[in-house]
């Protein structure tokens, strides 16, 4: 026997039981974005891997160790893309988007990661993500920060904390940065290893640390707030009034320093306790320095992301998903001329009845295995229409989950009382 072929660790299928609650996620994130008015844009994910270097930072966990790159078959290297930014900034830019606007957009899709698979942390997974240009905050920040609450709301999540920081300008941070390390070589036994290594290359990513080791010296150390000038202190205090003013609640957090190079200014994280150590459930920045490094002209930016696959683990511990279930009526046929017009007559109520969802039972059977599939289809109704109903002109309506009695309906006002009665 042959072996079987699995999918990829850390990969994963989402089947037709859970696609119900993905469609249900997306579709209340989508809403929200429309009612912002946001545009949608799809890049491919498959990247040159130069962009990723160049825009990530060759000295980030995810240029280091975590991208899926290979050979093209012309030799040039390309990159599944780890994150969507940095494509999203290549395409504007491509696509002359950047020039003298301003756009606010968003995009959906996988990301991939060769990192160690765990609960809430996989090789592929999905994001959707905004990214506006142009526009310079902090209105727009807090707009962004406004998104994502109503899509929590619009969610029925509650229990997630807003973590909030300011990074300063790069001239701010490079100041801070010699601070920072002096304050590290002074305390350099206590370093780990992952920390000795970041403290020549980035320094500020060692606040940002997981080891319970260094949380001390981590609160100790100076904050980059201290040494913020006029115009960045005021972008922060005009941000945190809005989220007041709006009734956002947050959290100053002096160690969220976010992993990329190119963010200054605002970053955020919506972080629950309900998830373990796998708690972020949506990241953003302000990225004013990217499209520049990148090769455009300096041009104002802010996005965020969120990992759907979290949240669909918050939503699954709120959602009965059965609820979800696609089928409304199922209909059952015996007998020949039942099944030639049963096919016919489902033709028809789709018509009259756009919303409805409606299963034809396919290949014979007894009424018994028919209603077997129709129960299990999780449909709502069955219809069933035998030779001699058919003669009469009627149809049997039988609820299938406990509603009321079953009953018998002239075919011609089917439509009508489904729509009217039944389906509503
Ligand atoms: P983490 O600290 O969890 O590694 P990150 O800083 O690497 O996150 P971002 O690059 O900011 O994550 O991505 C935004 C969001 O995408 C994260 O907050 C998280 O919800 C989700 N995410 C990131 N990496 C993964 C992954 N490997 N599997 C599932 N979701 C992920
Ligand atoms: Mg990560």
């Amino acid at each position: 026997m042959a072996k079987n072929i699995q999918a990829i660790r850390g990969m994963h299928d989402t089947l037709p039981q859970q696609t119900p609650l993905w469609q249900y996620l997306e579709r209340q994130i989508r809403k929200v974005l429309q009612q912002y008015a946001y545009e949608e844009i799809r890049t491919p994910v498959v990247e040159m891997t130069e962009l990723f270097k160049r825009s990530i930072g060759e000295v980030t966990d995810i240029v280091e160790k975590e991208m899926y790159t290979f050979e093209d078959r012309n030799g040039d290297s390309l990159t599944l893309r780890p994150e969507g930014t940095a494509a999203c900034v290549r395409a504007c830019m491509e696509g002359g988007l950047l020039h003298n606007q301003t756009q606010r957009l968003w995009y959906q899709g996988p990301m991939f990661r060769h990192e160690r698979p765990q609960k809430g942390r996989y090789r592929q997974f999905q994001q959707i993500g905004v990214e506006t240009f142009g526009l310079n905050g902090p209105d727009i920040d807090l707009e962004l920060i406004l998104i994502t609450q109503r899509i929590w709301k619009a969610l029925g999540l509650d229990g997630l904390e807003l973590q909030l920081n300011t990074l300063g300008t790069l001239e701010e941070r490079t100041a801070y940065r010699e601070v920072l390390v002096s304050y590290f070589r002074q305390h350099l036994d206590q370093l780990d290893e992952d920390s000795l290594r970041r403290l020549e290359s980035n320094p500020l990513r060692i606040l940002d640390s997981k080891n319970p080791d260094l949380k001390e010296l981590n609160e100790n150390a100076p904050s980059l707030m201290d040494y913020l000038g006029a115009d960045s202190k005021e972008h922060f205090e005009t941000l945190c009034q809005g989220l007041d003013a709006a009734g956002i609640s947050y959290v100053i957090n002096p160690r969220l320093v976010r992993g990329l190079d190119y963010y200054s200014l605002t970053v955020f994280e919506w972080v629950t306790a309900q998830l373990g150590a796998q708690g972020t459930i949506c990241a953003g920045g302000r990225f004013d320095g990217l499209v520049k490094q990148l090769g455009g002209r300096e041009t104002p930016a802010i996005g965020f992301a969120m990992g759907l696959e979290r949240l669909i683990m918050l939503l699954e511990a709120r959602i009965d998903s059965e609820s979800l279930r696609v089928v409304d009526l199922y209909l059952v046929m015996m007998g020949k001329a039942a099944q030639r017009y049963g096919m016919v007559l489902a033709e028809t109520l789709r018509d009259e009845l756009p919303e409805c969802r409606l299963q034809v039972n396919c290949g014979d059977g007894s009424l018994k295995s028919q209603f077997k599939k129709a129960d299990k289809s999780g449909a709502k109704y069955a219809l069933v229409l035998g030779d001699d109903e058919l003669k009469q002109g009627v149809i049997s309506l039988k609820p299938l989950r406990g509603q009321g009695e079953q009953q018998m309906v002239e075919l011609d006002k089917l439509a009508g009382l489904l729509k009217n009665e039944v389906l509503v």
